[in-house]
């Protein structure tokens, strides 16, 4: 593999100011988005709720203009992920604990799009949070006007992709046909690429409505199929890989996995607010009534995502004697196993290389099923090489 040529080294450099604003308007969205609701949260007529609410906006203002550690320029540029701390940079994703007593948390988004999905349990400092919403450009304001374009729609964080349900393939592009298996192409599924959310303290709210754990969802690990890619073929005897450079790695969560389907069953999220209605029918039914009251905005069934580039290598994996096709089992192992050998000979830290299998489904002109594949890739966005 080759590090940073002259022209990514470029291209990283031109896009430092367009970076550089992104994170500094996100910031000033932040800034706007909590003396919005702090002064919504905080009438004359506010429940005691309503306040515990003004104060973790008080709480999160302060932490992101003069708290000395946390709203420190550096500081703040680095939990951003636009500026290196004590490793490359790495794409985070926030959340609010929506609690006066704990600061924003932060994690790298492959681990966050789980972890602060909406309707899963997060455990810190005591509290027992609950995520509740997802935020976005506008979605604290009271709009949600019929015919006109919702708050999330017009922060164009969600784009329609195509899965293929035979194979792995996913794309962007509108295709008749899988260009992998030649599978006839269903319908488009929504993906959002949030990145912010918010929580709720559920252990002083009630305590007899969620008895359920952490959450199991439904996360996809993906190879974006792309027109145009530089691929390298090392046709090796056992183990044909090819390398593809600036690979488009998309990890989606489809939400909490349905115990009969096994499937992700989608998160409801409202267009406007961005707030998560439960999936549970008695709970959705209270969320239906309370929510109609402060916002008019309806829900969307949306399938979480995270995308980056980074190099990755796709080895093709012979079935096992005797066998053909695709056998899972076999893949999950091969992808442990190559992980663990590339690791150890690069000598890298566990969470620097990543990977997962791949189905390819069946040969569009002989039908016989095609053994899987395994893409191992750079965790850190970009590659470091
Ligand atoms: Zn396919
Ligand atoms: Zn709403």
């Amino acid at each position: 593999m080759t590090g940073f040529g002259t022209e990514e080294a470029r291209r990283i450099v031109e896009g430092f100011r367009d970076d550089m604003e992104r994170v500094l308007e996100g910031w000033w969205a932040q800034v706007q988005r909590l003396n919005e609701e702090f002064k919504q949260y905080s009438t004359i007529g506010s429940t005691v709720y309503d306040k515990r609410k003004a104060a973790a906006r008080q709480r999160a203002y302060a932490e992101i203009t003069t708290d000395p550690e946390r709203a420190y320029p550096l500081a703040y540029l680095a939990d951003a992920g636009l500026l290196p701390s004590y490793q490359f940079p790495t794409d985070t994703f926030s959340l609010d604990p929506g609690v006066d007593d704990t600061p924003t948390l932060f994690r790298p988004a492959g681990i966050g799009l789980e972890e602060f999905a909406p309707g899963n349990l997060v455990y810190a400092n005591n509290h027992k949070l609950k995520t509740i919403r997802a935020i976005f450009a506008g979605s604290w304001s009271e709009r949600g006007v019929a015919g006109v374009r919702s708050n999330l729609d017009s922060s164009g964080l969600a784009r329609a992709f195509y899965f293929c349900g035979r194979c792995d393939m996913v794309t962007e592009e509108v295709r008749n046909d899988c260009p992998v298996c030649g599978e006839p192409m269903g319908r488009h599924v929504n993906v959002a690429f949030l990145s912010q959310f918010e929580a709720e303290d559920q252990a002083r709210i009630t305590s007899a409505e969620d008895v359920r754990e952490r959450r199991r969802f439904d996360v996809r690990d993906r190879l974006v199929e792309e027109g145009e890619t530089e691929v390298a073929l090392f046709d090796y005897a056992f183990l044909p890989v090819e390398h593809r450079r600036m690979a488009r790695i998309l990890r989606t969560n489809w939400g909490r996995r349905d115990p009969v389907k096994g499937e992700g069953e989608r998160f409801a999220i409202c267009a406007e607010c961005g707030r998560h209605r439960p999936a549970d029918p008695d709970q959705a039914k209270r969320w239906e009534e309370s929510h109609a009251r402060f916002c008019p905005g309806v829900c969307e069934e949306l399938v979480l995502g995270y995308e980056f580039r980074t190099d990755a290598l796709v080895a093709t994996v012979p079935p096992q004697p005797g066998s053909e096709g695709y056998d899972e089992a076999l893949l999950v192992t091969a992808a442990e196993a190559l992980l663990i050998a590339a690791s150890t000979y690069l000598e890298t830290e566990a969470y620097e290389i990543s990977a997962f299998p791949r189905r390819t489904g069946a040969d569009p002109e002989t039908g016989a099923e095609r053994p899987g594949q395994v893409v191992l890739y750079e965790s850190v966005p970009g590659g470091a090489g």
